[in-house]
């Protein structure tokens, strides 16, 4: 199969202090690192890198499958080298393949579809795109939306620089990321919906969702994350935030599955309709007039929650407000003894912060 490869010659002023530190970190990242021959190799799901000295320079050798990879590797190579090399900014510019990318790889612009309301806070913004297959998967829950600067006339999309990092025309307004969830894709019709809750002290995100009108273009980063592991019984806790990634892998489970599903949100009025063929029980959890994020509810319901004890194979997942994001994850490695490989936790948003604070 055909490989992909890029190559940089970087002047480190000391290549020692950059290079060992950042392979250690990268073992942070599931990396392998080897060192042979005076070389420092790290591989990270079927991607190669590959430090030697070539004289007073560097040598970085990227191999990688395909050309979405080669650039996650440039990229991350790139800018831990910035990081450890200090006050002393080395250039990076690489030859090879991948020289053509103006884009990321990962970048689309979407226009705005539809705008639908699911329940009074949550709002469904439907989006057309050429690619997005890309997003059918499991494995492929997340995007990040790139909200536009308010002072920007022109929407400002991402650019690729030689160095392999994401540049911006005008760094100082460059759009805010956001995280969603694709709640559903139609790949024929070249859509994908995903809902917005419209919460207190809107950031750009909420906002986006608010005015966001058919036509409207959108730049989309993605996906990322997301996979459900197999078992027999699940349970699922989460916000209305977690809401559109509970309602979509209740959907995928098969009608085998048992479990139970833990839906908090501010009142009746925000029940949506969840269709799955699972035996899996849903209460939801209201915070009756308590602002977001301030309650204990999610993490008592969980508590209130029978494990199976007959052997079944478990896995837990919730999405939702840092707080209780800590509360449900130490409640379940360290009361309920669950293994790494039966749960995910995750914490959504953060009360009183913007994702950039968080
Ligand atoms: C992997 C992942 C997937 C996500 N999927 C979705 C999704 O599908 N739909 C969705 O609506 N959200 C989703 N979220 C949560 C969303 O990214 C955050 O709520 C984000 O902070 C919203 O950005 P913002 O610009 O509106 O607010 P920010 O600028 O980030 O924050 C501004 C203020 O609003 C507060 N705030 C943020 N979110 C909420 C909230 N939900 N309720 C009350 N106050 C809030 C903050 O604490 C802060 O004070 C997801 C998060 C992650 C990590």
């Amino acid at each position: 199969m055909n490989r992909f490869s890029a190559q940089a010659r970087v002047l480190l002023a000391d290549p020692e202090a950059v290079v060992g530190p950042l392979c250690e970190h990268m073992l942070e990242h599931g990396a392998e690192v080897e060192k042979s021959g005076g070389a420092h190799i790290l591989k990270l799901r079927g991607t190669s890198v590959r430090f030697t000295r070539e004289g007073a320079a560097t040598l970085v050798d990227v191999d990688a499958a395909n050309l979405e990879e080669l650039y996650y590797a440039r990229m991350t190579v790139a800018s831990h080298i910035l990081e450890f090399s200090g006050a002393s900014v080395p250039e990076i510019a690489w030859e090879g393949d991948g020289r053509q990318l103006s884009r990321p790889p990962n970048f689309q612009i979407f226009e705005v579809a539809g705008v639908g309301q699911v329940t009074p806070r949550m709002r469904r913004i439907t989006l057309a795109g050429e690619d997005v297959a890309r997003f059918a998967q499991m494995e492929a829950l997340h995007l990040n939306i790139l909200v536009q600067h308010p002072d920007v006339g022109e929407p400002q999309w991402p650019t690729v620089g030689p160095n392999g990092l994401v540049g911006w025309a005008d760094p100082d307004r460059r759009p805010s990321f956001r995280k969603y969830t694709v709640r559903s894709v139609d790949v024929a019709a070249c859509r994908i919906d995903v809902d917005f809750v419209l919460h207190a002290d809107a950031g750009p995100g909420s906002a986006f969702a608010e005015n966001a009108a058919k036509g409207d273009r959108v730049g989309i980063v993605g996906p990322g994350g997301g996979g459900l592991a197999e078992a027999d019984w699940y349970l699922f806790a989460g916000d209305e935030t977690a809401l559109p990634a509970i309602g979509r892998m209740l959907e995928h489970l098969p009608a085998s599955a048992r479990g139970k599903a833990l839906i908090e949100v501010a009142d009746e009025r925000e029940i949506q309709p969840l269709h799955f063929k699972a035996a899996v029980d849903v209460e939801w959890l209201f915070r009756k007039g308590a602002p977001a994020g301030s309650t204990t509810l999610l993490a008592d319901a969980v508590r209130r929650t029978g494990f199976p004890r007959d052997g079944s194979a478990v896995y837990a997942w919730a999405g939702c407000e840092f707080d209780a994001f800590r509360a449900l994850r130490s409640y379940l490695r360290k009361e309920i003894g669950l293994k790494k490989h039966e749960h995910l936790v995750v914490s959504y948003w953060r009360r009183g912060m913007s994702e950039e604070e968080a």
